[in-house]
Formats: C-alpha cells, structure tokens, sequence
C-alpha cells in the first residue's frame, strides 16, 4: 500500500479531503445519558445497557468500573422479548445466581432487548434492583420507549460507520487516481494540479514558485540493453533517489514516460538551482545496477522559477523550463540549465 508520505511530499490533502466521522464517544455519552435516565425513570439501582459483540463499542461504561449490577446484566443471555423477574430468589434460572444468593442480592430484574435494523437482538437495556418490584404495563411501556432510544443510536451508529467506510473507499480511489501506479510519485495529473494550487496560493503571498523538469539521458539505451522491465525497475529506483533530495514542502511527479516534475513552492531560481544540482549528482555520483552489471545513469535538467518569469502563466512556466532543458541536452547532458528571460 502507498504510504502518502512517500508522495512526496506535499501533504495529499492538498488534493485529498479528510474523511469526517462519528465518534464512538457520542455515543458512550449517549448510552450513559439513557442509563441515568432509566435509573430516575424507574427509581431502581441500576439501569444496564448491554451489547452483544457486533453491536459493541459501548456500554456507557469502562469494564473497569463496570458494577456488580452490570455484571450481573452482561452475564445473562440476550434476551429475545421482554424478560420480568419480579423477585429473583423464586425464579429458577436466577435464585443461584451469585448476585441474588449472595451481596448484593439482586431481587428485581427486567430486561428489553436491543434489536438492530434487520430484527437481530444485538443487546439489551436491563433494570436490576435489590428489593422485588412489581412492573406495570406502563412501566413495560416505559422500557421499550427507552430501548427505541437505544436502537436509534446503534442505527446512527451504523449509518455512521458506513458513510466513513464509504468516504475511506472514495478517498483511496481518489489517491490511486492520483498516483503513478509505477513509480509511487504522484502522477500527471497530480502534479499539475498541485503546480496550479501552490502556483495561485505563492502569488497571493508574494514568494516565488520554481519548477525542475528532469528526463532521464539515454533511457532508451537501458530499455533497448536490458529490457523493458529493467528499465521500470530503474525508473523506480531513480525515483526514489530523487524522491529523497528533496524536502516536505516540495513535490514530486511523473510528468511523461521518463521525465519528472518537481514543484517548489517558496523558492527562489538560485535555491532551484542548487536542488537540481543535487538531483543530478545524486543520480550521477553512484552507478544503477542490473543482475550483476553496473552502469552510469544520468540526468538533465531545466529549471524556470517566477522570481524571473513574474506574469508567466504554469504553462508558460513549464515550457520555460521544458527549453532549459532541451538545451542540457544539447550541451552533451547531464547538467542543469536555468531558464533566463530573452
Ligand atoms: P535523451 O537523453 O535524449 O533523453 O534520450 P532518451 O533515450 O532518454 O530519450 P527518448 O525520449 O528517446 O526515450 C525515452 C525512453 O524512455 C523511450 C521509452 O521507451 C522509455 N520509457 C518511457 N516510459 C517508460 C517506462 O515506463 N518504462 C520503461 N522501461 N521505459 C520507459
Ligand atoms: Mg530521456
Ligand atoms: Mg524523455
């Protein structure tokens, strides 16, 4: 998987908008409240909102804290429609329970369960107290409106959690469509758009914005010796080694087959200069590999910044730079031309 840090290197959310979600946290607080609620509504110890696994990220309570009334609760199975034991210590599935034979001996309990979207008890909202109760039909009422509140944030919760896995599938769409699928950079169009925001955003703070346009020498020899796929697994490696000359503000991106663009917002022409020059030795200083046989690989470059080229649209840009480096070519290579005005 693409690390977004490797496309170097402006932030893709330049590009790339963060997806926005919802927290289980609102949700906790949520469960919580109805508890409290529960608790007042039916003036018993405690008010337990369980939920079985699938359901699960909140109980309105840490497990840490959880009380023996919660305990008691989640012990029990889910309950598939309304459960009243009245008084504990005469019912047969629960007078050996621990928390009704011993401390601190659970006498009423009464359980709704929590049903998800497609009908599935997920969980449950239980009322446990340490006398009996009675419990009236309004009360049974009562308990089920307090379970739809519950149902109502488990759904929010799923719809929630669906619209994020949704913006996460379309936000990682969105990044392959922006990557080079080869080299890991940031492809054509990509980094035109890129050159287009940063160009607009450093002429409304008056800073210069420069470019460098590098293509491979003699690529086609590599190509034409060893083989396409040794020429791809060359193109990444020199990608990676110009990936790693320049810093975090700047970008990198494949502009054609073996040519590259990198934009450097901020700087002036000298501070180009002196980056392409390090593009270039770094590729020059050490041979490339192929199996067991080493070669010299170079490149050349063109560089054009607005310090010199103020009213230049990105295009006229980009073809200032394109000439300089057409002319690095045409002075034997490997070397970096500046574009000067006529
Ligand atoms: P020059 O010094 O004038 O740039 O010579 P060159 O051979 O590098 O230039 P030319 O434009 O003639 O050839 C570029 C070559 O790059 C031709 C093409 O086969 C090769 N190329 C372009 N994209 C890829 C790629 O993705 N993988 C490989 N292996 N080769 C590529
Ligand atoms: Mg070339
Ligand atoms: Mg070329």
């Amino acid at each position: 998987m693409t690390n977004p840090d490797r496309l170097n290197r402006t932030d893709s959310s330049l590009l790339i908008a963060e997806p926005t979600g919802v927290f289980s946290d609102e949700m906790d607080q949520q469960i919580a409240r109805i508890r409290r609620l529960g608790r007042r509504l039916f003036g018993v110890a405690d008010c337990v909102v369980t939920l079985g696994a699938a359901a699960r990220d909140c109980a309105g309570e840490a497990d840490s804290t959880a009380s023996v009334e919660t305990a008691f609760c989640r012990g029990l199975p889910v309950p598939d429609g309304l459960v009243v034991v009245p008084d504990a210590r005469i019912d047969p599935s629960l007078r050996r329970h621990l928390s009704v034979a011993g401390a601190p001996y659970i006498r009423f309990y009464a359980a709704h369960p929590v049903r998800s979207s497609d009908n599935i008890a997920v969980g449950s909202v239980s009322l446990v107290d340490c006398v009996p109760r009675t419990f009236s039909s309004e009360d049974r009422q009562l308990l089920a409106d307090l379970t739809a509140l519950v149902e109502r944030e488990l759904h929010l919760k799923s719809v929630s959690a669906s619209e994020l896995d949704l913006q996460k599938k379309n936000r990682n769409l969105q990044r392959k469509s922006l990557i080079d699928p080869l080299i890991d950079t940031w492809n054509r169009g990509a980094i035109m758009r890129i050159l287009t925001i940063e160009a607009e955003r450093c002429g409304k703070i008056g800073v210069p914005l420069s470019l460098i346009v590098v293509d491979l020498d003699y690529f086609k020899k590599i190509n034409d010796t060893y083989g396409h796929p040794a020429g791809d697994s060359v193109l990444v490696r020199v990608a990676g080694r110009l990936r790693s000359c320049i810093r975090s503000q700047e970008a990198l991106g494949r502009y054609g087959g073996e040519e590259f663009l990198i934009v450097l917002p901020g700087s002036p022409q000298s501070t180009a200069m002196a980056v392409a020059e390090r593009l270039r030795q770094a590729i020059a200083s050490q041979p490339e590999a192929i199996g067991d046989t080493l070669f010299n690989l170079t490149i050349s470059a063109g560089v054009a910044s607005t310090e010199l080229f103020p009213s230049a649209t990105t295009e006229e840009l980009i073809s200032r730079a394109d000439v300089a480096l057409y002319a690095a070519k045409d002075a034997g290579r490997n070397c970096v031309v500046q574009a000067l005005p006529d």
